[in-house]
C-alpha cells in the first residue's frame, strides 16, 4: 500500500533568516509560498536560517515564528512543533554541511581560495552583477582542493569551481531563465574563511535533505538559483522547482528597506492593523484578489493558482496604506 504521503505531495518551506524583524516584503513571500503549497494539500517545513552569525539578531527566530503565526500561516514541521525533518535551525546542521563540502573536496570540485575582497575588487576589470558583487576573477582558480594543506596559517574560503555550461530551468512566476554560471556569476564561496558553511551550500543541503520539492521565494535569489543548480548537479541531486515572486518595493523603485519607514510586522500589529487588513492588501497586490478588502489567509486557499501571480513588483508606502501614527 502506497504511504499516504505520496510521491506527488509537493513539499516547501518557509525559511526566515532572523537577522532582523520580517517586514511587509517578506511577508507576501510567505504568504505565496504558503498558499501555492496548501492550495495543493502539500506539506511546509518551517526552517530558521540562522547560519549568517554576524548578523544574526538574538530573539529574531522566535520573532518570525510569531510574526507568521499572526499573518495566519502555518506549518507542518518546525522548530517549534518538531517533525521527521528535525533539527528545523541551520547552525544545528552544520555536520551535513561539512560532510557535503568534504565531499566537493574529494571531488575536486572546489579550491581554497585565499583573496580578499579587495583582492577580488582590484583584480583587472572584475565585472559586477548587479547586487551581487565582482565576479571571482578566479585569481586562486588553479589550485586543487589539497593545496589546502600547504597555506600554512593563511586564512582561506573554499570555493566552487563552476562549469562551462548553461543552465536553464523554468521558473513558476518568472517564466524561462537561462544562465552560464561561470560568465554569469563566476565561481562562488560555499566555506567561508571562518570556517562556517556559506548560505549557497546550507540551503542546497537543507532543501535536498528535507525532501523539499518546490522553492518559492524572492526574486532577489534567482541569481543564487543557478549556482544552487551547480551545487545540485554536482551532487547529482534532483533540484526542486523554483519560483521567484517580484519583490515589494518602496516609492522610490528600491527594494522595501528601512529608508521607506518601519515596514515590520510586529510595528504593524502593534500599531492595531489587523492581519487581514494585511493580508488583504497583500493578496490584492499579487493578482489574487480584485480589492483590498481584509480576508483571512486560509479563506485564499481554495481559489488560488501561482499562474494568476503578477510579475511586477508591488510599490508599498506605509504612511499611504495604514494610517499609522508615530512613523519613523
Ligand atoms: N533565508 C533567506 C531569506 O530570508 C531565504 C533563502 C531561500 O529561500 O533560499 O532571505
Ligand atoms: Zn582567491
Amino acid at each position: 500500500m502506497l504511504n499516504h504521503l505520496s510521491f506527488n505531495t509537493p513539499v516547501g518551506r518557509l525559511a526566515p533568516s532572523p537577522t532582523g524583524a520580517q517586514h511587509v516584503g517578506n511577508a507576501r513571500t510567505y504568504l505565496l509560498a504558503w498558499l501555492s503549497i496548501r492550495s495543493r494539500s502539500g506539506r511546509l517545513i518551517l526552517r530558521i536560517e540562522d547560519i549568517d552569525s554576524p548578523r544574526v539578531k538574538a530573539g529574531a527566530a522566535q520573532q518570525a515564528i510569531d510574526d507568521l503565526r499572526w499573518l495566519g500561516l502555518d506549518w507542518d514541521e518546525g522548530p517549534d512543533i518538531g517533525g521527521a525533518n528535525a533539527p528545523f535551525v541551520q547552525t544545528e546542521r552544520i555536520d551535513s554541511y561539512r560532510e557535503a563540502l568534504a565531499r566537493l573536496q574529494r571531488d575536486e570540485r572546489v579550491y581554497p581560495c585565499t583573496c580578499t575582497r579587495t583582492d577580488i575588487e582590484s583584480a583587472a576589470s572584475a565585472p559586477h552583477v548587479e547586487h551581487e558583487g565582482p565576479i571571482y576573477p578566479g585569481i586562486c582558480a588553479n589550485r586543487s582542493a589539497s593545496d589546502a594543506a600547504k597555506l600554512g596559517d593563511q586564512p582561506f574560503a573554499w570555493r566552487f569551481r563552476t562549469t562551462d555550461q548553461p543552465y536553464r530551468f523554468n521558473d513558476r512566476v518568472a517564466g524561462s531563465q537561462e544562465a552560464n554560471v561561470r560568465h554569469a556569476l563566476g565561481d562562488f564561496v560555499v566555506g567561508k574563511m571562518d570556517g562556517s558553511p556559506a548560505y549557497q551550500l546550507a540551503v542546497v543541503c537543507d532543501d535536498h535533505a528535507m525532501g523539499v520539492t518546490e522553492v518559492l521565494r524572492g526574486n532577489d535569489l534567482l541569481p543564487s538559483t543557478f549556482r544552487q543548480l551547480e551545487l545540485y548537479n554536482a551532487f547529482g541531486w534532483t533540484p526542486p522547482t523554483f519560483a521567484h515572486a517580484p519583490l515589494v518595493i518602496g516609492p522610490d523603485g528600491r527594494r522595501l528597506a528601512k529608508r521607506h519607514g518601519d515596514t515590520r510586522l510586529a510595528t504593524l500589529r502593534q500599531q492595531g492593523v489587523a492581519a487581514q487588513e494585511l493580508i488583504g492588501l497583500l493578496a490584492w497586490s499579487c493578482g489574487l484578489r480584485p480589492t483590498r478588502e481584509p480576508i483571512a489567509a486560509r479563506e485564499l486557499v481554495a481559489e488560488f493558482d501561482l499562474c494568476r501571480v503578477t510579475r511586477e513588483p508591488f510599490v508599498f508606502s506605509v504612511g499611504q496604506v495604514f494610517n499609522l501614527s508615530g512613523q519613523a
